[in-house]
């Protein structure tokens, strides 16, 4: 029997009931326009205030320096070019890492054309970012640190408080991209010691097309678009209502939640990255072993097609996926398990199951029943996995 079974929640995931209850309500009946100044602007304006509070709550922040935007990558793209035009005369360097999402590294790379300078700061195997050279590389012309709050492709978290009292020493605006880590680890921007973070609502259970950026009380950043001014003129446009208060039941919900979800994905993923271990040889975790996001392994199955396994997996009704959904289509070999030095077998045999909060044990047996069958099948009957240099 094929069932279905998802296992790519670092892609996206499905909007909540309550989530999708309370949108319908802003489509369909509360669905003024929150710039107008009668009841039912002032109706959507409302839930826009309420979905503010929820998101500034949930990181420590104040409502007043919550942006919303259509998601993660407008988020990362505003910090970024927008932190980068507001400070060009005081210096024109930025540091980055090499593991960054392409929203951050893209823009980055768009900001280099334009005479900017990008330091791409290496990480170790676990693909944590490298301080040291962080220290060796800031200088009197960095005026942006960006680097992600917890990798997508591989789950790993990152120092930022560490990086974060670095950029407060010296006054440099610090942007972390949180869209992997937000509503699943702990978030106080203070604590972290971040200016700019950016969050999207479809990865923590909300709609796609809604996220924001958190902007420190007194940064200057320009905006990129111009129009009318809402949003407090950053990022003018008739605010996507309906999504933005979807996002902040979502962000409510993922915060009440956070600690009951993780444990249950955590045990989910222990369990099945045990029962991997056991039943097929020659794998590897990528990634940090303990500071990572729940619910995420990124495995590398060496002696196969991380392509092919993912094609006879959805065969089998089972969704997981390479890397990154965006990088999917491509067949340039990921940057990030590139950056922590897996070999080119390594990388190619990888694939990355991320579980959610609807997962079951049920699921996993039906998926650990598949997968090592599989596994054997691409492998071949001549592979012979003791010769095999990789370690665990
Ligand atoms: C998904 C993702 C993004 C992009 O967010 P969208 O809302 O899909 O634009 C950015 N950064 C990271 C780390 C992500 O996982």
């Amino acid at each position: 029997m094929v069932r279905s079974v998802y296992l790519d929640h670092s892609a996206t995931t499905p909007v909540r009931p309550e989530v999708s209850e309370l949108m319908q309500q802003y489509l369909r009946n509360k669905f003024g326009n929150p710039s107008s100044l009668h009841s039912y602007g002032r109706q959507a304006r409302q839930g826009l205030n309420w979905a503010r509070e929820q998101v500034a709550e949930a990181i420590g922040a104040n409502a007043t320096e919550i942006i919303f935007t259509s998601g993660g990558t407008e988020a990362d793209n505003l910090a970024i070019l927008g932190t980068a035009y507001a400070y060009q005369d005081r210096g024109r360097h930025i540091i980055t890492s090499c593991i960054e999402h392409h929203a951050v590294l893209d823009s980055c790379k768009y900001l280099e054309k334009r005479g900017f300078r990008v330091t791409y700061l290496p990480v170790n195997e676990y693909g944590e970012v490298d301080l040291t050279e962080l220290d060796r590389v800031l200088d009197d012309d960095t005026i942006l640190i960006s680097i992600m709050h917890a990798n997508n492709e591989i789950g790993t978290i990152q120092p930022i408080a560490e990086i974060g009292r670095r950029a407060q020493e010296r006054r440099i605006p610090f942007h972390t991209d949180a869209v992997q880590s937000l509503g699943k680890v702990p978030i106080d921007v203070k604590q972290l010691g971040v200016s700019l973070l950016s969050a999207s609502a479809h990865k923590i259970y909300g709609p796609k097309g809604a996220g924001m950026l958190y902007i420190r009380e007194g940064s200057r950043l320009d905006p990129l678009w111009h129009g009318g001014s809402q949003e407090q003129k950053i990022r003018p446009g008739t605010e996507n209502v309906a999504g933005i208060v979807g996002f902040g039941r979502a962000v409510e919900l993922a915060i009440a939640e956070m600690e009951s979800v993780a444990g249950r994905v955590n045990r989910l993923r222990d369990r099945l990255w045990a029962e991997i271990q056991t039943r097929i040889s020659a794998v590897k975790l990528n990634g940090h072993p303990s500071q990572r996001i729940p619910g995420h392994l990124n495995i590398s199955f060496v002696g196969l097609e991380g392509q092919s396994l993912l094609t006879a997996l959805d065969e089998k009704g089972i969704a997981a996926s390479s890397g990154s959904a965006c990088m999917a289509s491509a067949i340039e070999p990921s940057h990030v398990l590139q950056a922590i030095g897996l070999s080119v077998d390594q990388i190619q045999g990888s694939i990355r199951l991320t579980l959610g909060r609807d997962n079951t044990h049920e699921e996993l047996d039906y998926v650990l029943d598949e997968l090592p069958r599989l596994v054997e099948q691409l492998r071949g009957p001549d592979w012979n996995g003791a010769a095999c240099p990789c370690e665990r």
